[in-house]
């Protein structure tokens, strides 16, 4: 039986697109290795979100050079760097077999048959931008043993964010009919999926014959399901009637992922966010008084072009404000076909030693806020999901609050039952404690232990 390794870089889409491309190898007898010096067939699913992203996908592909001459492993590049650069990747990296974009997975087995046979080097780029676009569906059997899921929700993306490649590299908004979101829902749940995190680009902006927040009231409806997350969300799109949802529906998680970008208005006319810090207060505000005790987190880009000391002021101010449970934050960096990566000479650039001192001040501050935060939960009892054992001590459990706080804990539970847990230790990014109590066992028991296997390699941000 043949081999394959894939190498999953950037965001949560690429680690469900990986997901998605184990399955069609599954499909063609292929089987999953995690080390890519046995692999005859090697995949990177890679990420153009920043330059270091793409830097990092050249230098793996140097090394996986080696595994290609030494066993004649065919060498794929797929995802966001494949979309973009198309052909000009083959001229660029002269051993690279074939090149495919994030819609063009289900052909895989195609593309691999032309290597293979022709020995062609193979593009296959192409975009489908319409309501045609099937959704790649999950097989619910590669499911089975884990307790949570990504369910694909819509693709694509119709901002025009000046920083962001996203719409470059994975075209415009398509949503995935509803219908078909919810039998994929009630498939997972059937084999233990307690779970579920719709995900898209701009997931809120759905459009697949019922309004985002509808699309979640009926995904916490579905038998078995227990919880409901979403990512990614555009402030914009925050609407009342998806406050309304938290409000009335426990089951949808306490948990909302908000990226805000910037805390100084002229710095978020610039990035064409189209919402001002003050608006974004005023639906947060509505979203808390909905939902108290909500877990809120962010995204920022630190040295926009022309971000002055002032602007980036604004940005601590925001943090301290808001009180983020944590905050993914970047600096800027230019990306091909964006006003800002074009602009940046003329916006005005934010020297590298600046961008890196902001960046380092932002981090400090969000890891005392999120310190606090979680320092705040010592001595509570906490409700777990647990997902199976702990990383860092196979003797103890792992799972996650329904605020997405992760928790390792002493005690005995399966996989997929909730418990609760004393909380004793406390750090800026988990909790540790002693399990007290089982509150509902699994309706669905998983295998002896574990945290099942993802047939993915290595996933990078
Ligand atoms: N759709 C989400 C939104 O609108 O907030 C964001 C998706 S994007 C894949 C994830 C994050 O990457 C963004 O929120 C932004 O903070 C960061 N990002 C995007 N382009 C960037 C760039 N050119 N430089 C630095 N960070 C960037
Ligand atoms: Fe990129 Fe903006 Fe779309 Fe998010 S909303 S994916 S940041 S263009």
């Amino acid at each position: 039986m043949k081999r394959y390794f894939i190498h999953t870089f950037g965001c949560q889409m690429n680690v469900n697109d990986s997901l998605r491309m184990s399955e069609v190898l599954g499909r063609m007898s292929y089987s999953p290795t995690h080390n890519a010096d046995e692999a005859d067939l090697i995949i990177l699913n890679t990420c153009a979100i920043r330059e270091k992203a793409e830097d990092k996908m050249l230098s793996a592909l140097g090394r996986y050079r080696m595994v290609k001459t030494q066993r004649g492993a065919l060498l794929g590049v797929g995802g966001c760097v494949a979309q973009q650069e198309k052909d000009k990747l083959l001229k660029k990296v002269p051993y690279l077999d074939f090149v495919f974009g994030p819609d063009a997975i289900a052909k895989l087995p195609e593309i691999i048959e032309r290597v293979e046979q022709d020995r062609a080097r193979v593009v296959e780029t192409v975009w489908v931008d319409s309501e045609e676009y099937v959704f790649p569906r999950a097989d619910p059997e590669t499911s089975r043993g884990k307790v949570t899921e990504f369910v694909t929700v819509m693709k694509g993306c119709d901002n025009v964010c000046s920083f962001c490649v996203v719409p470059h590299t994975r075209g415009r908004e398509v949503s995935r009919p509803f219908p078909d979101v919810l039998q994929e829902v009630a498939e997972l749940a059937k084999v233990g999926i307690r779970e579920v995190t719709l995900i898209g680009q701009n997931v809120n902006s759905y459009q697949g014959g019922l309004s985002f927040a509808q699309l979640l009231l009926r995904t916490a409806e579905v038998p078995g399901i227990a919880r409901v997350r979403f990512t990614t969300s555009h402030p914009h799109d925050l609407s009342d009637e998806l406050i309304e949802a938290f409000r009335v529906q426990p089951k949808i998680a306490p948990h909302f992922h908000l990226p805000v970008q910037c805390g100084s208005d002229p710095i978020l006319k610039k990035m064409r966010r189209d919402y001002t810090v003050e608006q974004y207060l005023e639906r947060l505000a509505k979203l808390r008084a909905a939902r108290p005790g909500i877990a809120v987190t962010t995204d920022i880009i630190v040295g926009f072009p022309g971000e002055s000391d002032e602007d980036f002021e604004k940005t601590m101010t925001l943090t301290e404000q808001v009180r983020y449970e944590n905050q993914f934050s970047f600096i800027f960096s230019p990306r091909p076909k964006t006003a800002a990566g074009i602009h940046e000479k003329s916006w005005g650039p934010v020297p590298h030693e600046v961008k890196i001192a902001r960046l380092e001040r932002l981090q400090k501050l969000q890891r005392q806020i999120s310190g606090e935060l979680m320092a705040e939960q010592l001595g509570r009892e906490v409700e777990v999901l647990v997902e199976g054992a702990s990383k860092f001590d196979p003797n103890k459990r792992f799972g996650r609050t329904a605020e997405n706080r992760t928790v390792n804990f002493e005690g005995d539970a399966p996989a997929g039952a909730f418990v609760t847990v004393k909380v004793e230790r406390t750090s800026p990014n988990a909790l540790s404690g002693k399990q007290v109590a089982v509150l509902e066992l699994p309706q669905v028991m998983p295998p002896p232990d574990a945290r099942p296997q993802m047939p993915l390699s290595i996933a990078e941000a």
